[in-house]
Order: C-alpha cells, then structure tokens, then sequence
C-alpha cells in the first residue's frame, strides 16, 4: 500500500464523511449509482435534496425503470446536464431488463451503459461492492496533481492518463472502498481549489506541491491565448484597359517593407472614394471581391479587395501574367483571382 493511501485511510477514520444520505452498511448500489452521477459537475449540497425526492419517487431500480420520463425530468430539473437523466433512465430500463435489475459486476459492462463513464464505474465497484477499482474524479485530479505535481492541463490525453496511471498507483487492494471515499473527502474538505487547507492535510509530508509552495499552480491552468486584436482595411485594385494593375513599393521598413502592393485604405466610403478619385479621376468602382483574413503574429488583418477600372493610366502598372515584382502573399491571392 503506498504513503498516501495509509495516511488516507486513518485519516478518514475521524475525519471522513460517513453520513451522506447515499451511503449506507451494506451499500446500496443504486443509491451510489445515483448520487454519482448526481455528483458530477455538481456539489454533494445541492444533490443531497435532489437525491432524498429521486429517491422517495423511485425507491429500487425496478421504480425507476418502470417510471415515465418526464417525471424523471421533472424531478431532474434545476441540477442541470439533463442528458444525465435521460441516460439514467435509460440505464435503469437496461439493467433491469438485461441484468435481472442487478448491476453488472464487471468495469467493461458497467462502462458500456448509457453516461457512466470510468471513473464513475470505477467509484460503483469500489463503493458499491468494494471490489479493486480506482476513480478519477475531478477532487482526486486536483489531489494527484498537486501531490504529484503533474504538469499540463487535464484537457492533454497525455496529462489524463499519467493522472490514471497515479490513480491506480495509489488504489489499494484493501479497504477500497474506504480509501476511494476517503481520496475524494479530502479533495472536497481539505484539498479545494482555492485555499487548500495544507495544514490539517494528512497527506502533506509527501505532497510536492506543498513541499514547494506551489499548492495554487497545480493543476496547471488551461492556457488561455488571448485573441489576437483584429485589423481591417481595404485593398485598392486598380486595373487599367491592358488587363494591367497598379503596384506601388512599400516602404522597406514596417510590414511588407520593400515588397510591392496595391494601395491601401479605411474600409470607409468616403475615404475610398477620395481615394480612387486621387488616383484617377475617371476610375470607377467595377465590384468588391470577398473579405478574407490574413495573420500576422500579432494581429489578424481582414483585407477587402475593390476591383476598379482605370481607364488611361500606365505608371507602375504591370501586366499579371509575368508579374516579376515581389508581392506580399495575400496580394499575389488576389492576383491570381483576378
Ligand atoms: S498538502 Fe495541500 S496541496 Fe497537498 S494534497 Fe494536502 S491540501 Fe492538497
């Protein structure tokens, strides 16, 4: 057995929860059925009413089996993720038309039923029969990562199954029961998201997170990239009788710096008629091709090219077919377009 699951176990002797309403001696699978998947992505205060209602409406799974769905749903509503309901119907109906209204006893049936997944299945052969089964809820993540300060966010396959590989490192093969309720007491009593509370903790001698002081960078954060600022501008695509377009050089320093591009401007009118009348007093607007994005590292640039016949003009305008100068990529797009 290893350090965390002994110092788990007397732990839990004074310390752990014994009263919550699902649990029972002997254990009743279909009250830790429901109250773990009730648990999921909600807090033990809020099931305990939920679970009481669930279960003097459907006290057996023959009940719950036989019960119509909307009055499943109604008494599901307000706990949210109702798909949770729909499958624990479903789940009901299967086992007690398929198991003899018995749960199966094996991790790769009880996985196979509509919304358990394995952590859940584990936490209803450990608690349930107290057979060798391990769980990974989002307490024992948060108690492993840290403990082990394991790096990465759990949304990396790599970080989940190094996370499971700990998991059932540290699952006893004794008192299983006892320790899988006690692992997840301490993440929801001691070890919380916010304030773990190192002190009391019964686990601390060996937990690397606070033998470093770093209980609050584990687990690591999903790296947020913040959006990158978004530019827009228009493209001016001057394009004379020859089937030539108009380049202008680019300064060399500042983007593109030294390539040759159309003109540019503000995506507004106004400014776009100035402009196009500045460069020619005949040309005229012949139509505006769709807006595409173009990334630069730090910003995303949204170009909007406008096609304009420019009669009479032939300074810097160059034929498109064997065009030698040196364009930026979202000018040679249009180009090849045109
Ligand atoms: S010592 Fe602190 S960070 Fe480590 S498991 Fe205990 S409560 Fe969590």
């Amino acid at each position: 057995m290893t350090e965390l699951a002994r110092e788990l176990l007397i732990w839990f002797e004074d310390n752990g929860r014994k009263n919550l309403p699902w649990q029972s001696s002997p254990p009743n699978i279909y009250h830790i059925w429901l109250s773990e998947v009730m648990l999921q992505q909600t807090q033990v205060v809020t099931v305990i009413g939920y679970f009481n209602a669930f279960i003097k409406a459907f006290p057996d799974m023959s009940a719950l089996a036989r019960a119509r769905e909307d009055k499943v749903m109604a008494l599901w509503a307000g706990l949210g993720y109702y798909s949770r309901a729909r499958n624990l119907h479903k789940t009901a109906k299967i086992i007690s038309s398929q198991y003899g209204g018995v749960f199966p006893k094996s991790h790769s049936e009880i996985v196979a039923l509509p919304g358990i997944g394995p952590s859940t299945a584990g936490a209803i052969l450990s608690l349930g029969s107290n057979l060798e089964a391990s769980i990974l809820d989002g307490n024992v993540k948060r108690v492993l990562a840290r403990y082990h300060r394991v790096k990465g966010h759990y949304s990396k396959t790599t970080v989940v199954k190094e996370l499971w590989r700990l998991a059932r490192l540290h699952t006893p093969s004794e008192k299983n029961a006892v320790y899988t309720q006690a692992i997840m007491d301490i993440g929801a009593t001691v070890c919380t998201p916010k304030n773990p509370n190192c002190s009391i903790c019964p686990i601390s001698r060996h937990c690397e997170a606070f033998i470093n002081n770093e209980q609050l960078y584990f687990p690591e954060k999903k790296i947020k990239r913040p959006s990158k600022p978004e530019k827009n501008l228009v493209f001016l695509v001057y394009v004379n009788e020859k089937n030539e377009i108009f380049l202008a050089k680019r300064p060399s320093s500042g983007i593109w710096g030294g390539l040759w591009s159309f003109e540019e401007c503000q995506d507004k009118s106004k400014i776009v008629s100035k402009a196009i009348k500045r460069h020619n007093r005949s040309a005229t607007i012949l139509r505006r091709l769709e807006k595409f994005k173009h990334t630069f590292s730090h910003y995303n640039l949204w170009i909007t090219p406008i096609i304009i016949d420019s009669p009479g003009s032939s300074k810097n305008y160059f034929p498109t077919t064997s065009l030698t100068k040196g364009v930026p990529a979202p000018v040679k797009k249009i180009i090849q377009s045109l």
